[in-house]
């Protein structure tokens, strides 16, 4: 850590990691500057569930009523493959029902509108930006930026996504870092015969 008594982080990555990184330490009083690959917001993203760990970080931020504003509540959700063939669907009440109730069902891109919505004007948020260079020493780290300039900071974020190259950059090829969590995903069931199957799309 520095001596200055004002801390400062670089954060790569102005995703959900990214933005809720600089939320909070921008709130306890940090210097934020955030460098964000994409030339402008990246507001997009599919449906899916807030839940566990991310709901409840939510609640902490202060972020849950505003979240909630934006959630739906669909009667039901069908599944298809990509070429808008529907394989199955479920219920909105089965799937509220294994959520539980700490759950909020929105788009990816309203989690981002909330956080980018809360951060307070002072983060230094630079679109089309990229980290060229990192060192660092007992004193804190050097980041040196694709547009020219250097930075030193207490902390580097690297909330760069799946396949960071700012932690690739750090620790070496992520083969050596990524954890299997185990998640996996099914195919929809075959027969057509299937009660909840959908044979074309409507
Ligand atoms: C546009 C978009 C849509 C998505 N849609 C879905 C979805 O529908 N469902 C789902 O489950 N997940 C989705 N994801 C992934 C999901 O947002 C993340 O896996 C999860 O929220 C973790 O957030 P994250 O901040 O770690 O990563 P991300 O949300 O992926 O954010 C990473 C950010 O880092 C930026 N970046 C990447 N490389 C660099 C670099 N070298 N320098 C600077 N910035 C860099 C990216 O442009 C991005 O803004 C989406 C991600 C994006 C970017």
């Amino acid at each position: 850590m520095s001596k200055t008594t004002q801390r400062k982080a670089v954060i790569v990555g102005a995703g959900i990691a990214g933005l809720a990184a600089a939320r909070r330490l921008s709130e306890i009083g940090w210097e934020v500057v955030v460098a964000e690959k994409a030339p402008e917001r990246r507001g997009g993203g599919y449906l899916l569930a807030l839940t566990g760990l991310g709901y409840q970080s939510a609640d902490r931020m202060g972020l849950l009523a505003a979240l909630s504003a934006r959630a739906l509540n669909p009667v039901e959700f069908r599944y298809a493959n990509a070429a808008g063939r529907f394989g199955y669907c479920v219920p909105g009440d089965t799937m509220r029902a294994v959520l539980g109730q700490d759950a909020v069902i929105l788009f990816r891109g309203d989690i981002e509108s909330v956080l980018y919505d809360a951060i307070p004007g002072n983060v230094d948020l630079q679109f089309g930006q990229t980290v060229d260079e990192i060192t660092q020493d007992d004193t804190g780290v050097q980041v040196t930026l694709a547009s020219g300039g250097t930075l030193t900071a207490d902390l580097l974020i690297a909330a760069d996504g799946l396949h960071s190259a700012t932690r690739r950059q750090v620790f070496g090829p992520e083969k050596g870092f990524r954890r299997d969590l185990g998640h996996m995903l099914s195919p929809p069931p075959r027969s057509t015969s299937h009660p909840t199957a959908y044979p074309t799309a409507p």
